[in-house]
């Protein structure tokens, strides 16, 4: 069986060649079960030396091969290229910061002998901040809800995918790409196993607050159209609530008059439903924003330098 590794590389020249020679270690353990490895890593774009680093390592290694983005196109992107150049039986996708330990690599792969198409790690959160662990809890559990396919906290990207699942995932075409959601939704016989979570060993993460924030939208957004009908239902409600506030109004005037005060009342509910507005119309700008990503069907990312053939990065990205 050959196995692909895909890890992007964004900034990580420090950990990079600490990464393969770990990989490797691994590699050389699963040969005599007759497991053979390749490399793919995929510099997004990175401003230090990762694809000097990269060269190297390809000229060295004969199973590395690398892809190297003309600019930062983001960790979905280049997660994406790395699944098109992956030629393996099998595909595992990890982090190359070493946060995803490789010796759980023999875990997955025996896991995988066991039938199993999918085999994701979950990692336990306690390298992070209490800050980061919460507003994931929030996220997931508010997240869960809403969407159609069900996100697990801690499962992230770390997984074994065999190739049916990849060839799957390489399908769903679409720009505004979530691979948390799309593994989900690609389905296939999955089973999950619990890690520790290792502190990064150098450079630093790329999320920002923001980013997160952006993320978690994206996770939201790219998954269902429900807060489209929440704007609805929240839509019907409001005119109802209106509907009766009127009639109550009226009754009141026939019964007893007249009456002028009502000031505060009408600026909360024109302020109220303005606020609503607001939001519903952001809402569908959202959507509205995606159609228009999807519809220029523009490439998921462009190659600077690579040692793949060309066929793999078609410009059509079809
Ligand atoms: N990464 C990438 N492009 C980006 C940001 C990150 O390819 O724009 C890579 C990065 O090199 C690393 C992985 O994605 O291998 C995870 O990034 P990071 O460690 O910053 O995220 P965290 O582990 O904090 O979730
Ligand atoms: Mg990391």
């Amino acid at each position: 069986m050959l196995i692909s590794i895909v890890a992007p590389c964004y900034d990580e020249e420090d950990v990079i060649e600490r990464f393969h020679d770990q990989i490797q270690k691994v590699a050389e353990e699963l040969l005599p079960l007759g497991h053979d490895m390749e490399f793919v890593y995929i510099d997004d774009g990175s401003r230090d030396r990762t694809l000097m680093v990269l060269e190297r390592l390809a000229g060295l290694d004969k199973r590395v091969r690398y892809v190297s983005f003309s600019r930062n196109f983001g960790k979905e992107a280049a997660l994406l290229a790395g699944l098109r150049n992956a030629s393996g039986d099998c595909v595992v996708v990890m982090d190359a910061d070493l946060q995803h330990p490789p010796e759980l690599i023999k875990r997955m792969v025996e896991l995988r002998a066991e039938g199993y198409d999918q085999v994701i790690a979950r990692r336990t959160r306690t390298g992070d901040g209490m800050v980061r662990t919460l507003t994931a809890r929030l996220y997931y559990r508010f997240v869960n809800r809403l969407m159609d396919v069900e996100l697990v906290d801690g499962v992230g990207d770390f997984r074994l995918m065999s190739r049916r699942v990849v060839d799957a995932v390489l399908d769903l075409t679409e720009y505004n790409r979530f691979s948390k959601g799309l593994f989900a939704w690609v389905g296939f016989p999955a089973t999950t196993f619990e890690y520790e979570n290792a502190a990064r060993e150098a450079g630093r993460t790329s999320w920002s607050f923001k980013g997160l924030l952006n993320y978690g939208l994206d996770g939201l957004l790219s998954f269902n159209n429900r807060p489209l009908r929440a704007a609805l239902y929240l839509g019907m409600g409001l005119l109802l609530c209106a509907g009766l506030y009127t009639g109550w109004i009226v009754i009141a005037a026939l019964v007893h008059g007249v009456q002028t005060p009502g000031y505060v009342t009408i600026i909360t509910a024109v302020t109220g439903v303005a606020g609503v507005q607001m939001i519903m119309l952001g809402v569908i700008g959202e959507y509205t924003g995606r159609i228009y990503y999807e519809v220029k069907g523009r490439p998921h990312f462009l190659v600077k330098a690579s040692n793949v053939e060309r066929k793999a990065d078609c410009p059509t990205d079809g």
